[in-house]
């Protein structure tokens, strides 16, 4: 039977059943469909994540936060890291202007307008990757994380470099073209540095090799990316994505690039230090301020990635005073979050100054920045969240400090006071 004949006779022309109280046919003007097999269909696009997805972010270029409403908006959830919030401001304001007279096809501007990634450099917790996370949120844009080390160069063991945009495309909901304006932020740059300074013939893939391949999707290509993840296979359906105006923002630690810096700034000047000179270079902030490509390349990063995260923004290390902010002042406090957590079972939560402030300094200790903060607090609050539930009515911890250790009292109005003494660890695990 011809696919008219099967229209005709009311069969579906794909699986030839015929139309039925269950099964209904659509028609269309040579052929027709059954509902069983647009079910089929349906599955099979959404499995593959080929259905075009509704866009669930709204970034609105004619309403673009101004750099200034950026950085009150960074103030809310970072401390400290003036200078670093205020440049990252300006820098992602500019990127999606850049990004709206692109899109305004109508009205072409007759200069291009280079994209700016950019590299945040400082040590562990000080907010890195926070302020990368706190922009998207603030913009309404897909924001995807992704750790340097865990990449290998395609078709080496490990994770494609390419699987960074397939987390970009999930947080997008599967929808490509909000996915294309999102924000990747690359965890760990600085750990795929080059091997030496000079190209062996030994193949270095999760160093230059990972370099390479991030090069091409930073600077902008249509990549094609199966759209589960995982390794590309043939036969298999990809979905393809334009990462020109994904903004990467790259940041690590960068250990030794001080001394690299400082090494190059002495032998330039080499006589002629001037105290302030000396002093200058003293200070780690301003000396991670005065990096240059060289330096980066001295580091082991490749000069074409170097060239296409050309804003260098440094992040400053957190002070003891910074810390005892953190735990107690941004939006989402880790204090006020407990604080929450223990409402719950009707208890209040207290931690006296000296309390805060020993925590502050183990995590100074820990050399972890805040990112040791929860670890510190969560393994002195483990006892106290063990016992609390099976207290009944109005209860009240509070945490102290008593000869450089943490303790810590639950009252209750009824029962009589229960205190437990714990020592921290000092292991600060990452959280
Ligand atoms: P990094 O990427 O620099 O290693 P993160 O941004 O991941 O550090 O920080 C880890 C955690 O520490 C964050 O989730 C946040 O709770 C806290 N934190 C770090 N720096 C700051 C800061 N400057 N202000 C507020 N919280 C911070």
């Amino acid at each position: 039977m011809s696919n008219d004949q099967k229209r005709e006779n009311g069969y579906c022309s794909f699986c030839g059943s015929p139309a039925s109280e269950n099964i209904q046919l659509f028609l269309g003007n040579s052929s027709s469909i059954c509902t069983r097999c647009i079910q089929m269909l349906y599955q099979h696009l959404s499995d593959y994540n080929l259905l075009e997805k509704k866009s669930q972010f709204n970034l609105d270029f004619n309403n673009l936060p101004t750099p200034i409403e950026l950085k009150e908006f960074l103030d809310q959830y970072i401390i400290g890291q003036e200078e670093a919030k205020k440049v990252l401001s300006v820098a992602v304001y500019n990127h999606y202007k850049r990004l709206h007279f692109n899109y305004k096809k109508n009205e072409p501007l007759n200069i291009e307008l280079d994209k700016t990634n950019v590299l945040l450099i400082g040590p562990t917790g000080t907010g890195k990757t926070l302020l990368a996370q706190t922009l998207a949120k603030k913009l309404n844009v897909p924001f995807a994380i992704a750790d340097a080390t865990t990449l290998t160069e395609a078709g080496y063991v490990g994770d494609d470099v390419e699987n960074i945009l397939v987390r970009l495309i999930q947080n997008a909901n599967g929808n490509i073209e909000d996915a294309q304006k999102g924000i990747i932020y690359i965890d760990e740059i600085d750990k795929i540095s080059r091997k030496s300074e000079n190209r062996s013939i030994t193949r270095d893939v999760s160093g230059e090799g990972v370099q390479q391949a991030l090069l091409k999707i930073i600077e902008g290509t249509v990549a094609r990316v199966p759209p589960q993840g995982g390794r590309k296979h043939p036969n298999q359906s990809v979905i393809e994505i334009d990462t020109s105006n994904i903004l990467f923002i790259c940041g690590g630690a960068f250990v030794g690039l001080e001394q690299i810096i400082t090494n190059r700034i002495k032998k330039q000047k080499i006589g002629f230090l001037s105290q302030t000179d000396e002093t200058k270079i003293q200070k780690q902030s301003s000396i991670l301020n005065q990096v240059t490509n060289d330096d980066l390349v001295h580091f082991g990063l490749i000069p074409e990635l170097i060239g296409r995260i050309p804003m260098r923004i440094s992040l400053e290390e957190l002070t003891v005073d910074d810390l005892i902010h953190i735990i107690t002042q941004p939006k989402n406090a880790i204090l006020k979050q407990y604080q929450t957590l223990l409402s719950f079972d009707k208890t209040q939560l207290e931690f006296s100054d000296e309390a805060i402030n020993l925590v502050a300094k183990k995590a100074i200790e820990n050399q972890t920045g805040a990112r040791g903060i929860r670890s510190i607090i969560e393994s002195i609050m483990i006892d106290t969240m063990y016992k609390l539930p099976s207290i009944s009515g109005e209860k009240k911890v509070f945490v102290d400090c008593n000869n450089n250790e943490l303790t810590t009292i639950i009252s209750h109005q009824e029962n009589s006071t229960s205190k437990s003494k714990k020592q921290h660890t000092g292991n600060g695990d990452e959280n």
